[in-house]
């Protein structure tokens, strides 16, 4: 049975291949849909978010592939867009006569460092403890709440279709546990936000790159929070993030498994340009 992936990055970001080498391997695995979800434009420059100047280009080979494929696989444009504050996210003026079948909102940022650079909390893990330490003292609840609400005003102020690697702020949990993601204040935490997430009909998205980049078992999100995920009857779908064409369904077996463990039944994908359940097995989605 074959899968889909919608969180695929391409070398318009820091993807690591051009549009049409995914898109070849998705049809060699069978793929019946894809999904590109380029890092969006910022107003300051990083290493791996698309230049300004360069998202009518990436719009462009989108639409060409869509239409040289059409007969074999069914291509979606979307973009994965920063929500940085009030100040940036999918609501600026600049992304306003993007056309996108899609977005995946994601926060890769909080707040500044003191000399006023942004602090990503997706990086190196030197640079994420510097920030921990300067921004918020090394108070996990500070910090943790601080994510939470920006998520929660991403949903408010973008509206984004898929909710990207809600609970990333743990990422860098695996060298230093400095989160215990089962004491009640972070239960709480995630509980308001999962209600947002219902009352916005947003779908959560399970990323496995965490899995197989960096061998963590758990996934984003881990494993409780998709039980209530499943309780609050909210939709998810199974994205690898992938950076390099090989990576188009890696984990997704894994993370299925895990779901179904849950009680997950279907998967909710864009099919047909419509967004569809899928009912899935551990093998793959059932799309006819
Ligand atoms: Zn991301
Ligand atoms: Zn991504």
């Amino acid at each position: 049975m074959p899968w889909v992936n919608f969180h695929s990055h391409c070398h318009y970001c820091d993807g690591k291949a051009a549009p049409e080498a995914y898109l070849v391997k998705a049809i060699e695995k069978g793929f019946p849909a894809y999904g590109y979800s380029s890092h969006a434009p910022l107003p300051f420059s990083t290493k791996w978010n698309m230049k300004q100047e360069q998202l009518p280009a990436y719009l462009e080979e989108i639409k060409l592939l869509k239409e040289k494929y059409k007969e074999k696989i069914q291509v979606y444009t979307g973009l994965e867009v920063d929500y940085l504050g009030r100040s940036w996210g999918f609501h600026n003026p600049f992304f306003k006569n993007i056309k996108l079948d899609y977005t995946v909102g994601s926060i890769h940022f909080v707040d500044h460092f003191p000399d006023g650079r942004p602090w990503t909390i997706d990086g190196a893990s030197e640079e994420f403890f510097r920030g921990f330490e300067l921004i918020f003292n090394n108070n996990v609840q500070k910090l943790v709440r601080r994510y939470y609400e920006l998520v929660k005003e991403m949903i408010i102020m973008d509206h984004p279709s898929i909710i990207g690697h809600l609970d990333k702020i743990k990422m860098h949990n695996r060298l230093k546990p400095f989160l215990d993601d089962q004491e009640g204040w972070y239960m709480d935490i995630l509980e308001e936000t999962l209600d947002l997430i219902a009352d916005n009909k947003c779908i959560v998205e399970v990323n496995t790159r965490g899995v197989y980049r960096y061998g963590q078992t758990d996934l984003y999100p881990g494993k409780w929070i998709l039980g209530r995920i499943r309780q609050k009857k909210i939709p998810v779908m199974i994205n690898s993030d992938a950076h390099l064409p090989d990576e188009i369904n890696a984990k997704h077996a894994y993370a299925a498994a895990i779901l179904k463990s849950i009680g997950f039944d279907s998967l909710k994908i864009l099919k047909d340009n419509r967004w569809t359940e899928c009912p899935f097995t551990e093998s793959g989605i059932i799309w006819d």
